[in-house]
């Protein structure tokens, strides 16, 4: 289709493939890295390469797309790294559920062969997340997609595993860690969902192996007993300092374990003497290192209890439970039962109680990582926008324990470190060795154990740009410009990449953080498919387009508060899509075959004109400073309020008249104006709106390529001209005033009124009369007479306002019959008087204010309001009309 022509209707459905990939076939989102320009870049937060789009990730990669398209606009030469992560446990778990369908394990196919499935499943599935960023407008460089198990990105984790075990900061070692048996994998702490769970508290009594008496003891998990090596009590509790150093009898198992002592135990927590598992909780283990204790592991690492459980052994973790307390009360050592509230933690991908687990693990020492990541927040660095996550930051990096890299998967990267059958050393390399680098024989065994998937995802930042070769990508694109994130990876995720750019790139990984909220729905609760309140973006963007959703999203991120969102908020800004189309398609209609202007001339003479370029300047301020200080709400907001409001709603109405009038040069400014503006409000807003904007930036005059490649709007502050803003205000608020008077006077839209404007000075007076034209056309009037206040005097049966020093009169005596619309209303009043009673009837009803839902109760309360607030404007404007009619009786008379 040619310029200047559009068809009636957005019809997003064909434009966005379309456009989309006119995009990718022109490059636009290709980054140079040998560019002058300066450089802003971002690396995507790698979605899971098992991942839907869900509105989190909308959210994210909008505001993403928003500052990249935005820098481009500015002249910045932009990199957008894209690429998706591999997920471990997230991904083989998707692999194993699909063998579990045709009754197989990861077992039954052994390491290889299921590493290869997984590989096929990635190639097969793995690029949906990838398609749907695209449908989502994202302008990532595709030509640099990463995945964090290719080939460059591997060979960089084998390097800084082998550099960091080199300089001691990894190491391999005997730790507690928590453990899913389902999942059968160690997981970090972070991975461990701590919930609140009503359990039992069972007391058990331990008699005394000399028979001198006996101890109670309370646990939440009697299975464990079978692995106890102590009980401990305070040094200083009077009632047990006669039995330190003797031992009890651990009843089923008959075996003799010592009483200790130790200022750990809480004396006030149950009876005061603590059993002691060292094999199977996290305090325990510590007082087991500390007192010399033997540490027995009596559930394995699928849940089943162990050889060492005795007549246990082979049970489920849970089974085991019930039978050791059917057996301690038929033995009579149960004491008592108490229901007990405690934590228990939760695998956060299969959502399995997690079992505390001594392991031989490898281990990042962190501490001396942190400290650095600490430091460069805290001089500047780096910047954690907004500010309240510092705290957040700081604190998780303070109490830093060291991080558990390794993880029982097949899924990974697999640890670059081998086993020497003969002389039981650990070589570590970057190439597959064939021998021990120890004693150099060939009997070597690899790792079985990957990576923890958040060890390649620290490395982001550069292994995507090629480290540890010197790039020129490297060179120009880091450190990134801002990371674009949720907080719930603030941790997982930002401090890790914090502490690895640091120490193998000397720098921080990115100058900003901007961390935005989540995506909740309407009533502010968190989307679940449990809850039914999922609101699906690929729907969303089928329904509405893409740019709707896109601006909802923006217009709704607050910094530091929720996305409250709803369909109907984005049905809503589909409207505003629709806007600025129809406005396009009206002023293309309008410049047909003119000659635009290139520049608007230094005084465009009329108002109107100086107020909207006066406007649009401040506008251009506004979204500036909003993109740059990540306030994304409020560069929506201008945009919408200004095209909307004040370019549509008043501008392109007042210059109609030069429009169509036969002034040759008022017509060619005022299309040069009115699509100047356009032009620039299409390039402010094609950030957001990506698509709608690129369609009609091609149809308007004077365009070229995409609009990708325009420039963002420069300041002209001599544009500025708050004389014409003032003034405007004053002209929009009498006809302002008439509209309202029109509106409660029920007068018809189609009637032609008479308006008499008493001012207050000259200055007022003349102003009214420069606008007169505008003034009658955009009120619907007859005529329109202005004096001066005092030398016109006040007419007779009208409605009055006051705007600013201007006292605005409608005549009615030719368009209203007081008598009809005094019964008009009265029937409106007896109506919404019947409509409320019925609804103060159902809130003065206790039944059911005490059995109808919370949400319905407040909707009726809000509907009583609102009738309310509608009956007393109907009652005082009444009052108006009875008054007038008096007047209008009293004067006939
Ligand atoms: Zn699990
Ligand atoms: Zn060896």
């Amino acid at each position: 289709m040619n310029k200047g022509q559009l068809p009636k209707a957005y019809e997003f459905r064909d434009v966005e493939a379309r456009i989309y990939a006119f995009w990718e076939e022109s490059g636009c989102f290709r980054a140079d890295e040998n560019s002058k320009k300066p450089a802003f870049s971002i690396v995507i937060p790698p979605p899971n390469v098992t991942g839907q789009l869900h509105m989190g990730h909308a959210l994210n990669n909008t505001l993403q797309d928003i500052l990249c398209r935005y820098k481009r606009l500015k002249g910045f030469e932009v990199l957008w790294v894209p690429g998706t992560d591999h997920a471990g446990i997230a991904t083989q778990n998707v692999v194993e559920r699909q063998l579990a369908q045709q009754g197989l394990s990861r077992y039954d196919l052994g390491r290889e062969k299921f590493v290869e499935k997984v590989w096929e499943w990635k190639e097969e599935y793995g690029g949906y997340i990838i398609k749907q960023l695209k449908r989502l407008g994202a302008s990532c460089d595709w030509s640099r997609e990463r995945f964090t198990m290719d080939e460059g990105l591997s060979r960089a984790v084998r390097i800084v595993f082998v550099k960091l075990y080199e300089e001691g900061l990894i190491y391999r070692g005997t730790r507690m860690i928590n453990w899913c048996p389902r999942c059968r994998t160690a997981l970090a702490n972070i991975e461990v969902e701590g919930e609140e769970l009503p359990g039992r508290l069972y007391h058990i009594r331990y008699p005394l192996a000399d028979g001198s008496g006996e101890l109670v003891v309370a646990t939440t998990r009697p299975e464990t007993m079978l692995g106890d090596t102590a009980v401990a009590v305070h040094p200083e509790d009077p009632r047990y300092l006669e039995v330190v150093g003797k031992d009890v009898i651990l009843p089923l198992m008959d075996r003799r374990i010592p009483v200790i002592a130790d200022t750990y135990v809480d004396r006030e927590f149950g009876t005061g003497a603590l059993k002691v598992t060292p094999g199977h909780d996290f305090n325990d283990f510590d007082l087991g290192v500390k007192h010399n204790l033997a540490l027995i592991q009596v559930i394995g690492e699928d849940g089943v209890m162990t050889e060492a459980a005795g007549p246990y052994a082979g049970l489920d973790r849970y089974e085991c439970r019930k039978r050791v307390v059917a057996d301690l009360e038929a033995g009579g050592y149960l004491v008592k039962i108490d229901d007990h509230l405690h934590r228990v933690g939760h695998c956060y991908r299969c959502k399995s109680v997690v079992e505390p687990m001594q392991s031989l693990q490898w281990f990042v020492r962190t501490q001396p990582l942190a400290e650095k990541a600490m430091e460069a927040v805290r001089d500047g660095r780096t910047r954690i926008v907004p500010e309240k996550w510092e705290k957040d930051y700081f604190q998780w990096l303070e109490n830093i324990e060291d991080w558990c890299v390794s993880r029982q998967i097949w899924w990974g990267h697999r640890i670059p470190a081998w086993y020497c059958a003969d002389c039981g050393e650990v070589t570590v390399a970057v190439e597959d060795p064939d021998r021990c680098g120890s004693c150099g024989s060939p009997h070597i065994t690899q790792e079985e154990d990957v990576l923890d998937t958040w060890f390649s995802s620290a490395l982001w930042p550069f292994s995507t740009m090629g480290w540890p070769e010197k790039t020129p990508e490297l060179t120009k694109f880091y450190p990134t410009s801002v990371l674009v994130t949720g907080f719930d990876i603030l941790f997982f995720w930002v401090a890790r990449m914090m502490m690895m750019g640091l120490h193998f790139m000397k720098d921080v990984p990115f100058r900003d953080v901007y961390v935005h909220a989540l995506v909740r729905d309407a009533q502010g609760q968190k989307m679940s498919k449990s809850k039914g309140n999922v609101i699906d973006p690929l729907i969303m963007m089928d329904q509405y387009g893409t740019d709707a959703l896109r601006f909802t999203l923006t217009a709704f991120a607050v910094q530091g508060r929720d996305v409250k969102l709803s369909e109907e908020r984005i049905e809503g800004y589909r409207h505003f899509v629709n806007k600025i189309w129809n406005a396009t398609r009206l002023v293309l209609m309008n410049v047909e075959g003119a000659r635009i202007l290139d520049e608007i001339p230094e005084d465009p003479g009329r108002l109107a004109h100086r107020w909207i370029l006066s406007r649009f300047q401040k506008v251009v301020q506004e979204v500036e400073e909003a993109l740059e200080n990540y306030h994304f709400n409020q560069y929506a907001q201008s945009l919408y309020q200004f095209f909307w409001h004040e370019y549509c709603d008043w501008y392109l109405e007042m210059i109609k008249p030069d429009l169509y009038g036969d002034d040759p040069q008022a017509k060619v400014v005022a299309q040069t104006i009115a699509v100047q503006v356009l032009r620039n409000v299409l390039v402010m807003l094609h950030p957001v709106m990506p698509f709608v904007t690129e369609e009609l930036w091609q149809k308007l005059p004077g365009t070229e390529g995409s609009i990708m490649q325009a420039e963002f709007p420069p300041v002209d502050k001599y544009r500025i001209d708050s004389g014409a803003e003032a003034d405007m205000e004053l002209v929009m608020g009498v006809i302002g005033s008439i509209r309202n008077i029109r509106g409660e006077m029920n007068i018809s839209p189609a009637a032609r009124v008479n308006a008499v404007c008493l001012c207050a000075t000259e200055t007022e007076k003349g102003l009214v009369e420069a606008n007169e034209r505008t003034v009658v056309d955009l009120a619907r009037l007859e005529g329109l007479s202005v004096a001066l206040q005092g030398q016109g005097s006040k007419p007779r049966l009208a409605a009055g306002a006051v705007v600013s020093g201007v006292e605005v009169y409608v005549l009615l005596d030719d368009v209203l019959d007081f008598e009809s619309e005094a019964a008009r209303l009265q029937k409106e009043i007896t109506k919404l008087e019947k409509e409320l009673s019925i609804t103060n009837r159902k809130l003065s009803n206790e039944d059911f204010l005490t059995r109808a839902p919370a949400q319905v109760v407040e909707k009726e309360r809000e509907k009583a309001e609102r009738l309310g607030e509608k009956l007393e404007k109907m009652r005082r404007h009444r009052q108006r009309i009875e008054e007038l009619r008096h007047d209008a009786a009293g004067s006939a008379g």
